[in-house]
């Protein structure tokens, strides 16, 4: 094809080239960055969030601000898809992460303007996101100890919710981590473990976690026993009825005869299905849909105690914590298949009696979320899964950085000698993403109202005079001034920063490889369907 016929190929499309695609491509990443810049930090505001229904949410969480927005521009949505990704894989950091894909980006184009070629300039991020990754890992510290996960929990509730239930909610995730640190499973282990209920009753304070899952609803027949010190269950992932009955029933009852004989071969299915659940000695039943009307009494007689009409979700967690098989047809349940428990009870929470089944096998438990509206339950919810998730995950990796803008400082100032060693131009991309890296704690600096500026050359100095833990000092924004961080208690974990970093960077650099971008025109000849049955009428 020759260039003319190219441009033929593309005369349905709207196309910005080089520069100019790259300026577009800046500027829709550095607004949308705008919009959660100032919920960054302990200080950071809140978004009201409407939705076209009305509802609404108010948050500080940036993954929420911007999962909730509706863009359309492809690098605000890839903005979007790199932050939603920093949730999903560290659970926090989200706005750090937008902050900073928008200014390395920002900063690309002083370099293209200067004459440096976006593959330079990638080659030179590439370099700096090596040995940024290398220096955080240099400078992070183990955790000594549980005062210390306290404290990095904290800090990443720090902001998100009232200081009077942080705490709690930091003990709570640190708790439910501990039950979880021993137990395989992959990166979602602490969300299907953990059963999050919401209780209208009572303040956030009294939000509490029970070990065990808790179900919002009592046994089938209250002549069972409400309390069981442990036993047998089996799990039917279906109903406990004969499906085929009901089919016959439509074509077979016709006279009252043949209703009675309906019924007598019902009754001899579901005996036979109460002989085999017998015959697997189990004393809990857990039905996730409904329980033949006939079976209920003989089910007593039998010993058994039903549960029925679950979630799914529950009755995957209820298998998970005893070790039962999800088992479709009751009469294919075998004796692998049955788990045990190890205690069920029955309590009243918020007026309203709920069943606590506790498993014999892997861990499970129930954050119970108290509060007056879903609105703020919402926020305790986000807060927890936010705590949860990074207590979770820092079982797994036991490293801590300083918080408060110190690990990027020190970064930036590792970065600008690094970058004097290398003699190619990339030294002018590694200079412009130390200074990127800024962005920051002069971010925190702003939303704290302290002068950002002033913060990163006050910081940058203190940490340089600071000998050996100098990289430790960091602005402690309740006080309002340079402190070690490690003695200050603010602590960020160091797989959430060095996601962040890496998320950051990448995602940037697929953006500065686009010189073209082709935007489909509209079709004017799609059809408006609404209107034309309309027209019709
Ligand atoms: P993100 O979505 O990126 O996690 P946050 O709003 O949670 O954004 O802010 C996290 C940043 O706030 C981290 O850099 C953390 O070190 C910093 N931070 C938290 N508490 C403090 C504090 N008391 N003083 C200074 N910085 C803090
Ligand atoms: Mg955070």
């Amino acid at each position: 094809m020759t260039e003319s016929e190219h441009d033929i190929a593309l005369e349905d499309t709207d196309r910005i080239k080089g520069h100019a695609a790259l300026v577009n491509n800046v500027k829709a990443a550095v607004a949308l960055a705008g919009a959660v810049r100032s919920t960054l930090g302990p200080k950071g505001l809140d978004k009201m969030l409407v939705g076209e229904d009305g509802t609404s949410i108010v948050t500080n969480d940036g993954v929420t601000v911007l999962e909730t927005a509706k863009v359309e521009h492809p690098t605000a949505q890839l903005l979007i898809s790199t932050s939603s990704s920093q949730d999903r894989a560290a659970r926090d950091g989200t706005t750090t992460t937008v902050l900073l894909m928008a200014e390395i980006l920002q900063n690309s184009l002083e370099l293209v303007r200067m004459g440096l070629h976006p593959t330079v300039i990638i080659n030179g991020y590439r370099m700096a996101l090596e040995e940024s990754v290398a220096e955080l890992l240099r400078i992070s510290k183990e955790i000594p100890d549980k005062k210390y996960e306290k404290a990095i929990i904290s800090t990443t509730l720090a902001g998100k919710i009232e200081s009077s239930v942080l705490t709690l909610l930091a003990n709570s995730a640190i708790e439910a981590a501990e039950i979880l640190s021993d137990e395989d499973g992959g990166e979602d282990l602490e969300r299907l473990r953990v059963k999050r209920l919401q209780v209208s009753n009572g303040g956030i304070k009294d939000s509490e976690l029970i070990h065990g899952l808790v179900l919002s609803k009592t046994r089938l027949d209250p002549q069972t026993s409400s309390f069981s010190n442990g036993g047998r269950v089996a799990i039917i992932d279906g109903g406990f009825e004969n499906k085929k009955i009901d089919m016959d029933a439509s074509i077979e009852v016709t006279n009252t005869g043949s209703l009675r004989e309906f019924h007598d071969r019902s009754l001899i299915k579901i005996r036979k299905l109460v002989e085999h659940l017998t015959s697997l000695n189990i004393d809990l039943l857990i039905v996730r849909d409904g329980v033949a009307e006939d079976a209920t009494s003989s089910l007593t007689k039998a010993g058994i105690t039903v549960y029925r009409r679950l979630e799914r979700q529950d009755i995957e967690l209820l298998s998970k914590m005893t070790g039962a098989n999800l088992i479709r047809n009751p009469l294919k349940i075998k004796d692998s298949d049955v788990g045990s428990y190890a205690k069920r009870n029955e309590k009243l929470i918020s007026n309203i009696k709920h069943t606590t089944i506790e498993g014999s096998h892997g861990g499970g438990m129930t954050f119970v979320i108290r509060g007056s509206s879903p609105e703020v339950r919402g926020e305790v919810k986000r807060a927890f899964d936010d705590a949860l998730g990074v207590a979770h995950r820092l079982k797994r990796h036991p490293q801590m950085l300083p918080g408060g803008g110190a690990s990027h400082v020190h970064l930036a100032r590792h970065l600008r000698i690094f970058a004097s060693s290398q003699s190619g131009r990339e030294q002018l991309a590694i200079e412009a993403y130390a200074a990127a890296l800024e962005i920051i704690p002069r971010v925190l600096a702003e939303n704290s109202g302290f002068d950002p500026i002033d913060t990163v050359l006050s910081l940058s100095a203190a940490q340089n005079n600071g000998g050996s833990d100098g990289s430790w000092i960091g602005l402690d924004i309740k006080l309002g001034q340079n402190a070690n961080m490690m003695e200050a208690g603010i602590l960020d974990p160091l797989f959430v920063a060095k996601h962040a970093i890496t998320g950051a960077t990448e995602s940037a650099i697929n953006v500065l490889r686009i010189d073209d971008v082709l935007w489909a025109k509209q079709d004017a000849q799609t059809p408006d369907w609404q209107n034309e049955s309309e027209n019709e009428d």
